[in-house]
């Protein structure tokens, strides 16, 4: 069996336990070298083979895990965050589905969520939206129209922008068109749960320079919406005068 795992934003020990266990037991580990933390190898067994998958193309990835799979071997394919997301596993489940080779996806943490735990928000608020949108810009990878950033900022839900941060000014611009308000708060989170994590926070207004003044250029999250300001609106969840499945109301 294959394992595509999610080794979570950074902090190695937002991996899942299920996580660490394969991992720990693993004979070969593939690795995306760019955003994982290297330290999640510490938890690897002696003799263990190592790839960094950054400077490898799809051929390579498969071949290697072709060949540890019919010589038996254990293999982790190690994915930054979430591996459904933004994590090209599609194309590499296809090139086994073609070798007969069983694999398995194992969730973790996504960068999304870790930075809004970074801000201490919580991106759906009663009154104020019950949805996220997750997605990047468009640039070498085409973004459909209908999912422009300007189109999906009209419907003011809480938004994580992935892949973006280097073109922090043409987002802004598209955010401000679709939310029509230059007011709405924004958290850039770099590298989220990692050492040298920094947490920018701001409006359309000024986040754009705070991040050019930062020079943060790539492995950030954008946060946007009004969920980042506290409305003060409260759930019903707890609300002492509601009964749901689990409480009776007072
Ligand atoms: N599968 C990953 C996303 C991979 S795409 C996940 O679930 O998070 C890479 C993009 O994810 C980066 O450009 C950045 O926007 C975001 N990202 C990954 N790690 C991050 C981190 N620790 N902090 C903030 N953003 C991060």
């Amino acid at each position: 069996m294959v394992y595509f795992i999610g080794a979570g934003p950074g902090d190695v020990d937002l991996i899942t336990v299920k996580g660490r266990r394969l991992l720990k037991e693993a004979d070969v580990v593939i690795y995306a070298g760019s955003l994982v933390s290297t330290e999640h190898l510490n938890f690897c067994k002696e003799g263990v083979e190592v790839y960094d998958s950054s400077s490898m193309n799809l051929d390579e990835i498969t071949q290697i895990i072709g060949n540890a799979y019919r010589q038996g071997k254990r293999v982790v394919r190690l994915h930054t965050g979430d591996p459904t997301l933004y994590g090209a596993i599609l194309e590499q489940m296809r090139e086994l589905d073609k070798l007969n080779i069983p694999y398995e996806v194992v969730p973790g943490v996504s960068s999304f969520t870790a930075s809004c735990a970074r801000v201490k928000r919580e991106f759906t608020v009663p009154e104020v939206t019950q949805t996220v949108i997750l997605t990047r810009i468009s640039g070498r990878t085409p973004v459909p129209e209908e999912e422009d950033l300007e189109v999906l900022a009209a419907h003011k839900s809480s938004m994580a922008i992935f892949l973006s941060v280097h073109e922090i000014d043409r987002v802004v611009e598209k955010l401000k068109r679709g939310y029509q308000d230059e007011n709405v708060p924004c958290a850039v989170v770099y590298k989220a749960t990692w050492q040298d994590e920094e947490v920018i926070v701001g409006t359309l207004k000024d986040i754009a320079d705070k991040v050019k003044d930062k020079n943060i250029r790539r492995t950030a999250q954008i946060l946007v919406g009004y969920f980042l300001n506290d409305n003060g609106t409260y759930s019903r969840l707890y609300d002492k005068n509601f009964s749901h499945e689990f409480r009776d109301a007072l």
